[in-house]
């Protein structure tokens, strides 16, 4: 929590430092039109930076926020973005007209004839078209790639706002601080992605070496992949975590997939345990045996490092079964599990659940059936059937990952049961809310 406090409180700094600049440095503008619009190309470019920094995958600020929160702050920070953007320029064409007595769209191709005004101009295209992918009904319709490829466009878009500051924006050049300033925020930025997205997982394959070590199929459509490599006991993951997987050789290389390690890394292998919902996940039976594998991460912060309390309670539902899995290896204490299925032959990973509870003494419930089936209706999750499986409920963390409904259902009842927000981690098997 106190992460979250840190970071925001450094994002408020940076506007008020922002706002300081502008008000005692920047030269006075033409026309207070004209004035609002570079006021808000500030906070494009700020929030440009935020969006960068909020995507290098930083482990310490993963490892802290989660990823899944960090990409919810991403999409909200790229909405505002777009509108910052869109009104910027609106702003500043409409003062010019007015000192100039001539119309918006006068200014508008007087504008795009230079080319500092020219390159803000294809930025601004770019972020309107990646914020229309990014609406839930467009996303929905797009597959993961075409989405993630207009995503990828927002480099282009960041290297050509740069440009537009450098040449267009006289807050920028108007004093050595403010240089220095605006030079440093993108340093970091840039820097911060480079490491994150590039160097370090660049790195960390050279130095781990992953192969596919064994395919073990858990039922018709579950399949686990083991993976070893070098020095695997040097890699920093934790049950609870995630990766995002190529098979390059196998797959095509920009096919890259998040899935969770199903059981605690040992230092000698990792494992994955994916069911089958499309493309990707379904080719992975026949992944060979020796592949290269190229892994991403670790990511994640659904991990024992959240607990508050000795008490845990883990919540599984389907495949979301994988975390947990990982995540009972790794707890001491007094663990209960409840695992949320359609049927027991649905349950996958159960006998090895099952074996690890009774080594740790640990509690195994299997809730199997349809909701709302039967009389009374079969409701597991409800608040009184949830407190009567596991009446301390109150006393313990809560660690739930299955589908949305059951983990929005699960999240209500501990709720309605005052169990505080603090001691319940949720693991959506989702990049954004
Ligand atoms: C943090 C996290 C952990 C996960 N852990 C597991 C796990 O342990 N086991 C498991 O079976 N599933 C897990 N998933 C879900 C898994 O990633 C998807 O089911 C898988 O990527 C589907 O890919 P596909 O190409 O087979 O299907 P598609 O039909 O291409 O995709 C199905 C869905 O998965 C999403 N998806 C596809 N590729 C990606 C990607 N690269 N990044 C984010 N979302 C993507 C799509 O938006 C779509 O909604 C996890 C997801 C996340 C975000």
């Amino acid at each position: 929590m106190r992460t979250v406090q840190l970071f925001w409180g450094l994002v408020l700094l940076n506007v008020a430092v922002v706002w300081t600049l502008f008000f005692t440095i920047a030269p006075e503008p033409k026309h207070a039109l004209v004035g609002v619009g570079q006021f808000l190309g500030l906070h494009a470019a700020l929030l440009m930076i935020l969006q960068l920094t909020l995507v290098a995958r930083l482990p310490w600020l993963d490892r802290r926020v989660g990823m899944d929160r960090l990409t919810s702050w991403h999409r909200w920070t790229g909405f505002t973005l777009f509108w910052v953007v869109l009104l910027h320029p609106l702003f500043v064409m409409a003062g010019y007209a007015a000192v100039s007595h001539s119309s918006t769209w006068q200014q508008f191709r007087n504008l795009a004839g230079m080319l500092g005004s020219l390159v803000g101009m294809i930025a601004l295209v770019v972020v309107v078209v990646a914020a229309a992918a990014s609406l839930r009904s467009v996303r929905r319709r797009l597959q993961y790639e075409t989405w993630h490829a207009v995503h990828v466009l927002l480099y282009a878009a960041v290297a050509l706002v740069l440009v537009h500051q450098l040449f267009e924006v006289s807050a920028f050049t108007a004093a050595p601080v403010a240089t220095a300033y605006w030079w440093a925020l993108w340093v970091f930025a840039l820097g911060a992605l480079l490491v994150g997205r590039i160097a370090m997982p660049l790195w960390r394959n050279a130095r781990h070496r992953l192969r596919v070590a064994a395919v073990v199929p858990e039922s018709d459509d579950v399949v686990s992949v083991h993976i070893s490599g070098r020095d695997l006991d040097r890699l920093p993951a934790r049950a609870g975590q995630f990766f995002i997987w190529r098979f390059p050789g196998y797959a095509r290389w920009w096919q890259a997939n998040p899935f969770s390690l199903s059981a605690a890394p040992d230092g000698r292998t990792l494992r994955l345990t994916a069911k089958a919902v499309g493309g990707a996940s379904a080719a992975l039976r026949h992944v060979p045996v020796g592949s290269r594998v190229f892994a991403e991460g670790p990511y994640g912060a659904f991990t024992s490092l959240r607990r508050t309390r000795d008490k845990t309670l883990l919540v599984a539902g389907g495949v979301g079964v994988t975390p947990i899995r990982a995540l009972l290896e790794e707890l001491s204490g007094d663990v209960v599990v409840l695992y949320r299925v359609h049927s027991r032959a649905d349950a996958v990973l159960l006998a090895e659940l099952e074996s690890l509870a009774h080594e740790r003494g640990a509690r195994v419930h299997l809730l199997a059936g349809r909701t709302g089936a039967g009389s009374p209706p079969f409701a597991p999750f409800a608040p009184d059937n949830l407190a009567t499986t596991v009446p301390d409920v109150a006393e313990r963390d809560i660690f739930v990952c299955g589908p949305p409904p059951m983990t929005e259902a699960v999240i209500r009842a501990l709720r309605a049961l005052k169990v505080p927000r603090s001691q319940i981690h949720a693991e959506r098997f989702r990049l954004a809310a």
